[in-house]
């Protein structure tokens, strides 16, 4: 090398980062101080995954338990489900764990100290006071803060009004004393002069408890209006506001606020505000590049940009896997390094735009930015290096050494929501590919950690990638691992069947939102339109016509569709009776191309089909949109399902061949409701027709023209005539026409109790010239609970019980209509349930920022506002939410909440389907499990609980078709959640499942004799 020329770069960086080394003391840099829980239990943890994953919930539930028997026996519970992971000694210490007496009182008064002192090294102190003296201990030595107020999950009004409150008097109180203390200069100075010495950090969706990329525009309204009071404060006090960034799909809606907010007269020339921006995202550059450009032409005055690699990356990898979604974030760890290089040269180089904060504790990430900022010539002081509170102290007082500024970010807050915030930082130490780990729990050599991760595109490998998988992996599969069921990584990686289920619409996406948009403007140019009955694949003439109205706005006509007649039905089943005998013997390939067929028909109209059922069903933009989803999953899983049944099967001996195969039962009457009203159509009609049989549709009257939208497609499709037929019209007058019609063979009903059991009772009838017993397969109500175990996560229980007693209004087959809530927790659970549901945005369904629109008709709100009022007498109503002028607008009914209900009141017995919701208080849990079983329904059910034996309890005692644990209980998919109950809820098995298509066949058997005169052939073949 000449040495006259500058050293290359990657050199330069690889100096810095051996001088930052030489001045770190890496045997007394210790990630976790030392305590029984830390150190020989994380020592472990950080070896096998599982064991992590058990510790790290006990840490997050600790704080929700009241006395030391609570603590104890969840410490055991966690350790016992991990006891094979555990050498022997340990092993056998989880057996001894007392659960009463002295000891156990001591082992859990262990436990919890040292919880709170591993909690408290992150968390700088439990209120202002204490975060005042924390900071004014850092700025003695040298160092700068920006204060974080940790809370709970802003899931409430009221919550967001607190947080708002809390940072205004921060700022109030923090300005006033850290302006008073003497002026360190390395911190309070940049190159050009003073800096603000007060520095804040918000999470956006802390202000505003309904925050939703799916309403960019709302969203940013309701948090900007408790924004502005902050940053007017800051403003005037000489403050810093620094914008945190969340999940990815907050990510759009974040900088939304940020360009908008600061673009305002009132801020637009206010330099002390920056927002954090996460180089683990594959779309961060254009981020940045669209931020640098609003930054230099429309606001004309710089802002911060705090790059970080991200912190969520465990959340964002799975939930993308989980929908069937791209993954946001780069999948490699060297790759998130590379890009927050190339994004820190990116800042560098634009500094005087964007001002860059490097958050960081990665020595070569650091290096790489002092070095790039050397060559590009950056002042020293015009950037900062930023690290967090409690970790890789050493590496700030090496980086303050070389004369950078360092600026650690700083939470404070009480324990409780100080967990979620350890469990990340724990999550992010302990995890393989983390820099910290390597360097100082590792002891990778310092040329490996030094490395170009760029250099690892080159060379194609990484350590991390072939040794081991990243912690955030391990965690995911150690996380299947204790929930009982395959614990490797391919268990995540491959799924139990090839049926994919067909991803739901991400409204986080902009393109997303605009077609849905555009599909509601399209539809409504064509509302009002006229829908006959179809028979023959020909429309009849409409003698009489059924307006369908919008119910969130009744003055929209929908559409008319036609009330079919007597006769028009029975044409309609002589065209089924007429075409089934062709039908049936198409070759079920056919058929089932015929299914995959109409979901291409679903695919290619999505949008406009999602519009129609906002518009005639008044669902909101997401359940519409999972509706068409859920109608493409119906197509597609029984298309190979009838595939998989028609397999031959034969059980063949010498002589004498056995065949076992399905044919058709005939023609279908397929009754549906209106609450899915594309999706329940499609999947009884088409298990019904791949199986052979010809079908009658008969949409519910509320949902007439999604019916005749999903004729179109089968038609569209090429559906022969007859094979399918449109019936639509009054479930009174042509419905027993339909169900008692000698030449029908097959019922599938999905809808209330009385009407099943009615259609069930007409359909054991076999008046004359009928030579067989009709098949009925109905699916009815449920009465659901959703039970609330004492240390259940609030903000995960109440949230979940919101969705499932409130999502479309309460109207699902699923809902959760019972919070069975456990004493300890009942007042607690109460207080933010009522909240939360105040906070809900009710609205049209049409608008994005519905939380919950209207019921379905005039009848079905009269009938819910008077069960509501005679509830008053079995209970006591806590909430009802006043819907204000929607009354007049549409069929609007306020969510309401009865508590106290007695187990047997008729709040807590009859189906009200709508959103109503009752809380029964219960002793313990088998008081809870006693009264969720102890209706005439058995559809679905939640529990809310982090206790491993109670969910044990739980999975076995809870006797309902579908069980979901610490999540809402609605939402199933096909496939993944086959769907249906038992006793009052349904006669049939679950739709979506394995068993539901064999419903609508007829099993036979052949025998064939092959001997003849004493010789047979060698072996049956069958074929
Ligand atoms: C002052 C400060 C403020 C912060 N504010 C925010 C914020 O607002 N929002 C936020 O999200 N985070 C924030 N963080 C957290 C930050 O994202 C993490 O601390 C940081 O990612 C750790 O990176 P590192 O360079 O210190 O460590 P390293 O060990 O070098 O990097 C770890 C990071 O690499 C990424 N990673 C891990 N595995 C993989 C993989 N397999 N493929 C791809 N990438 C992978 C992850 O982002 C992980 O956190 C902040 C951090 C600091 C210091």
């Amino acid at each position: 090398m000449n040495p006259t020329s500058p050293p290359a770069p990657d050199e330069r960086t690889k100096d810095f980062g051996r001088e930052v080394f030489a001045r770190v003391d890496r045997q007394g840099a210790v990630l976790f101080s030392r305590s029984w829980l830390e150190d020989k239990l994380m020592g472990l943890g950080m070896h096998d995954p599982t064991l992590k994953v058990q510790l790290f919930r006990f840490v997050d539930t600790l704080p929700y338990l009241k006395d030391s028997g609570e603590v104890v026996r969840h410490l055991s519970e966690y350790l016992g489900e991990a006891r094979h992971e555990l050498p022997w000694w340990a092993n056998l210490g989880t057996r001894l764990i007392p659960t009463g007496g002295m000891l156990g009182g001591a082992l859990a008064w262990a436990a919890r100290s040292n919880a709170e002192r591993m909690a408290r090294k992150f968390i700088a102190g439990s209120n202002v006071a204490e975060a005042v003296a924390a900071v004014h201990a850092m700025r003695t030595r040298g160092l700068a803060f920006t204060i974080d107020l940790l809370g709970e999950a802003t899931i409430t009004e009221a919550e967001a009004d607190h947080v708002q409150k809390q940072y205004l008097d921060l700022l109030a109180g923090l300005t006033r004393e850290v302006n008073a203390w003497p002026e360190e200069p390395v911190i309070d100075r940049d190159d050009r002069g003073p800096m603000p010495r007060v520095n804040v950090s918000v999470k956006l969706s802390a202000l505003f408890s309904q925050f939703d990329p799916i309403d960019p525009e709302g969203t940013t309204r309701a948090v900007c209006r408790r924004l502005r009071p902050i940053l007017a404060l800051a403003k005037r006090t000489g403050a810093f506001v620094n914008f945190d960034m969340e999940q990815h799909s907050f990510k759009d809606t974040t900088l939304h606020v940020f360009k908008t907010v600061l673009t305002e007269p009132e801020f637009r020339d206010w330099p002390h505000v920056g927002i954090a921006i996460q180089a683990y995202l594959t779309d961060t550059e254009t981020d940045l590049h669209s931020l640098l450009a609003w930054a230099k032409t429309e606001r004309k005055c710089p802002v911060w940009v705090r790059l970080v690699k991200g912190a969520y990356w465990d959340y964002e990898t799975v939930i993308a896997a989980q929908n069937g979604w791209p993954v946001p974030v780069f999948t490699k760890k060297w790759q998130s390094d590379a890009n927050f290089e190339k994004l820190s040269e990116f800042l560098l180089a634009n500094v005087d735009w964007l001002v860059p904060a490097f958050g960081s504790h990665n020595i070569r990430s650091i290096s790489h930015a002092m070095a790039t900022a050397e060559r590009l010539k950056v002042p020293q002081r015009r950037f900062e290096f930023q690290m967090l509170y409690g970790m890789a102290d050493p590496i700030k007082e090496a980086i303050q050494s070389l004369g950078y500024r360092v600026r650690i970010y700083t939470p404070y807050g009480q324990l409780l929501p100080g967990m979620a915030y350890l469990v990340r930082r724990l999550l992010e130490n302990s995890s393989n590919d983390s820099f910290l780990r390597q360097g100082f729990a590792e002891g990778l050599s310092e040329e490996v950690l030094l490395r170009d991760p760029a250099s690892n595109a080159e060379r194609g490998i990484r350590n991390a990638e072939s040794k081991t998988q990243t912690g955030a992996n391990d965690m995911a599969a150690a996380t299947h691992a204790t929930n009982g069921t395959a614990g490797s990584h391919s268990a995540l990686r491959t799924p139990h069947s090839a049926f994919k289920n067909e991803p739901l619409s991400d409204f986080s996406v902009a393109a997303n939102r605009s077609a849905m948009a555009a599909a509601l403007a399209q539809v409504r140019t064509e509302l009002g339109r006229t829908y006959p009955v179809v028979v023959d694949n020909k429309p009849l003439p409409a003698a009489k016509t059924l307006d369908s109205v919008n119910p969130s706005r009744t003055a929209e006509l929908v559409g008319k569709v036609a009330a079919a007649t007597v006769e028009q039905a029975n044409a309609a089943v002589a065209s089924c009776l007429k075409a089934f005998d062709s039908w049936r013997d198409v070759p079920v390939s056919d058929r089932a191309a015929l299914l995959r067929r109409v979901a291409d028909q679903f695919r290619a109209r999505r949008f406009e089909l999602a519009a129609w059922i906002v518009l005639e069903t008044g669902k909101p933009w997401r359940e519409s949109d999972a509706d068409v989803a859920e109608a493409i999953d119906f197509c597609v899983y029984y298309a190979a399902e009838m595939e998989r049944l028609a397999a031959p099967q034969h059980r063949d001996v010498p002589g004498e061949d056995n065949r076992y195969f399905y044919d058709a039962r005939g023609v279908a009457v397929v009754i549906a409701p209106w609450n899915f009203p594309l999706a329940i159509l499609t999947g009884m009609a088409t298990a019904a027709l791949v199986a052979g049989n010809t079908v009658i549709l008969k949409p519910a009257e509320q949902s007439g023209v999604i019916g005749a939208k999903l004729m179109e497609c089968f038609q569209a499709a090429g559906a022969p005539p007859g094979v399918v037929n449109f019936v639509p019209g009054v479930g009174e007058e042509i419905g027993p026409v339909l169900v008692q019609h000698p030449d029908v063979a097959l019922i599938a009903f999905t809808g209330s109790l009385k009407v099943a059991l009615a259609i069930n009772e007409q359909a054991a009838m076999t008046p004359g010239g009928q030579a067989f017993v009709k098949k009925v397969i109905a699916e009815m109500g449920g009465k659901n609970a959703v039970i609330v175990d004492a240390d259940a996560d609030l903000d995960e229980a109440v949230k979940g019980v919101v969705d499932s007693a409130f999502g479309y209004g309460g109207q699902k087959c699923s809902a959760g209509s019972r919070a069975i809530v456990l004493s300890g927790i009942y007042d607690q659970f109460l207080g933010r349930l009522v909240e939360a549901t105040k906070s809900l945005t009710v609205s049209a369904a049409d608008e994005p920022g519905c939380s919950l629109g209207p019921v379905i008709d005039a009848e079905s709100r009269d009938r819910i506002l008077k069960t509501i009022e005679s509830g008053k007498k079995e209970a006591r109503l806590v909430h009802q939410t006043d819907v204000g002028p929607l009354a007049s607008q549409g069929h609007f009914v306020g969510p309401a909440i009865f508590a106290d209900v007695p187990e047997n009141a008729g709040l807590a017995q009859e189906e009200i389907f709508g959103p109503v919701l009752s809380v029964i208080r219960a002793k313990d849990l088998d008081d809870a499990i006693r009264i969720a079983n102890g209706t005439k329904y058995a559809l679905t059910g939640g529990v809310f609980s982090r206790s491993p034996t109670h969910l044990e309890q739980v999975k076995r005692r809870f006797r309902v078709g579908n069980l979901y644990i610490n999540r809402k209980c609605t939402g199933a998919l096909v496939d993944r959640q086959p769907f249906g109950g038992f006793k009052l809820s349904g006669i049939g098995s679950k739709a979506g499942g394995p068993d539901y298509l064999l419903q609508f066949l007829l099993p036979r058997t052949v025998t064939e004799n092959q001997m003849r005169r004493g010789f047979a052939p060698e072996s049956g073949t069958g074929e």
